[in-house]
């Protein structure tokens, strides 16, 4: 009897001392949650009257000339002639009052000087003049045409490259041209630095800049590439749009796997095949993602956009660490991109397996192209598929693509960001700023040699479904995007 009431009271005990400390766990939750501050956004903007018809003809001029990423200078690469004769015809003034350096036959760079000897360093913006290739099929209007088409009352400007990224390299000219014209004193020295080959792997283009910034001992303050965008914000309960800052980079590798099996004719198969093989191999790394994980830049990313949300979402987010694991899963769910700055990603992209509809082929391979968050490596990753695809798949690392790991991380907490992020504010109507890891490629990964800091950003908002054009069918531009994007540039000069 004493036994069983000891019991009891010992239970209670226990069960009170849990509800208490769910409580003060709520508590701290909670003060957790009120102890974030909103750091005040300027919402004083500071805009010039442009041209936009003068705008809008570049853009459409710049898409006509179909400048291909080349492999090699062995190619006809006479459509960046065109574009470089293009850029001359359209800024007589960055022409007339710049230094040009062109670097190994197609990379240009312009440098505008400051208007006084200053001890500042100079700053530089990246814009790459390739695009990739587009075929007509899947489009409405022809790839390379630069038709202005109005749908839903919004004018756009369709071809390749009018995101990527066209418009961005324009607004890097379109500004200093402004500027020039206007009489504007320059504090210090800016660099436009335009690669030719981004879209394959930059070593012709950006990598040889920064070998001749490098030969000459120039040291940059700051750089902005193409990277983050202007994003809807109510994906992350956060109303009005985000200005996403790239500060970092993930790594690209690509890697082959190929299994091999006897082959033979095709009507007596001896199972398992090498496709079959090949195929539970690929099944198997669609099942066993890499985990999820949060990286110092995603963890900053929170940081920033935490105290502009809806309470609900602040509540989760300002507890990250204790919500963790129900964030992470609610993240990979909300769309491809986002899911993919929490975790290195795997995509099988190019396949074979036979030569013939009759023939078992001996051997099947298939590419698997990845990007890597920081703390990965090219042999971790290795690592990784061999264990999970097994011992009958050999994996290995594929050449041919260059290996760039992930980047550096450029800290939100430098003046050179705070410029950016001012410079996202005089330009736009209410824009949250915020830090975040570029899941793509760009040629700002070359940089970090020659530039204190190196961020990314594409200043015009696209929404989600034009995103996806990128790189794709319909790739096509708002009109009414380009004025803000040249005057972002306008403002970052100013304030630098
Ligand atoms: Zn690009």
């Amino acid at each position: 009897m004493i036994n069983i009431l000891l019991a009891i009271t010992v239970g209670k005990i226990i069960e009170t001392i849990l509800e208490c400390l769910l409580a003060l766990l709520i508590i701290i939750m909670v003060i957790n949650t009120f102890r974030i501050k909103k750091t005040a956004i300027n919402n004083k903007k500071d805009i010039v009257e442009l041209d936009n018809k003068k705008l809008k003809n570049h853009l459409i001029k710049a898409i006509q000339i179909p400048t291909i990423s080349p492999i090699s200078l062995e190619e006809d690469t006479t459509a960046f002639d065109k574009f470089e004769k293009f850029l001359e015809e359209s800024y007589p003034l960055v022409h007339k009052y710049c230094e040009k350096t062109v670097i190994n036959t197609h990379a240009l760079l312009f440098k505008v000087s400051a208007s006084e000897k200053t001890e500042l360093l100079p700053i530089g913006f990246l814009a790459h003049q390739d695009v990739v290739p587009a075929e007509p099929k899947g489009w409405d209007y022809p790839p390379f045409s630069g038709e202005v088409v109005i749908e839903d009352g919004v004018e756009y400007i369709y071809g390749r490259g009018a995101i990527d990224m066209k418009v961005h390299l324009l607004a890097t000219m379109e500004a200093v041209e402004h500027l020039i014209s206007v009489g504007h004193k320059f504090n210090r020295d800016v660099y436009l630095c335009f690669g030719f080959d981004e879209e394959l792997s930059g070593r012709l283009g950006a990598f040889q800049i920064v070998n001749y910034l490098k030969e000459k001992n120039i040291t940059l303050e700051f750089i902005v590439d193409e990277g983050g965008v202007v994003l809807d914000g109510s994906m992350l309960g956060i109303d009005g749009k985000v200005a996403l800052i790239g500060n970092s980079e993930k790594g690209y590798a690509d890697f082959t796997l190929t299994a091999t099996k006897d082959g033979g004719h095709s009507s007596s198969p001896i199972h398992p095949t090498s496709i079959e093989v090949l195929a539970k191999g690929i099944t198997k790394l669609e099942k066993h993602r890499f985990p999820t994980r949060w990286t110092p830049s995603t963890i900053e990313l929170f940081e920033e956009l935490t105290p502009f949300m809806k309470p609900g979402y602040k509540f989760v987010c300002a507890n990250r660490k204790i919500f963790s694991p129900i964030l992470k899963y609610v993240l990979c769910k909300v769309n491809p991109a986002v899911a993919a700055i929490l975790r290195t990603t795997l995509s099988p992209t190019i396949m074979s397996g036979s030569a013939g509809f009759n023939i078992i082929g001996r051997e099947a391979c298939v590419n698997i192209n990845c990007r890597m968050l920081p703390g990965d490596t090219k042999d971790s990753v290795l690592k990784y598929i061999q264990k999970i695809v097994g011992k009958d798949i050999e994996v290995t690392w594929q050449p041919i693509t260059c290996y760039d790991p992930p980047s550096k991380i450029s800290s939100a907490h430098t003046d050179s960001f705070q410029t950016i992020a001012k410079a996202i504010s005089l330009s736009f109507d209410k824009l949250v700023p915020a830090p975040f890891p570029f899941i793509a490629g760009s040629d700002a990964k070359f940089y970090y040699p020659v530039a204190k800091n190196v961020y990314r950003f594409s200043p015009y908002p696209i929404s989600e479904e034009d995103t996806t054009r990128i790189h794709s069918a319909n790739e096509r531009m708002a009109t009414a995007n380009l004025a803000p994007a040249v005057n972002f540039f306008i403002n970052l000069i100013k304030i630098s």
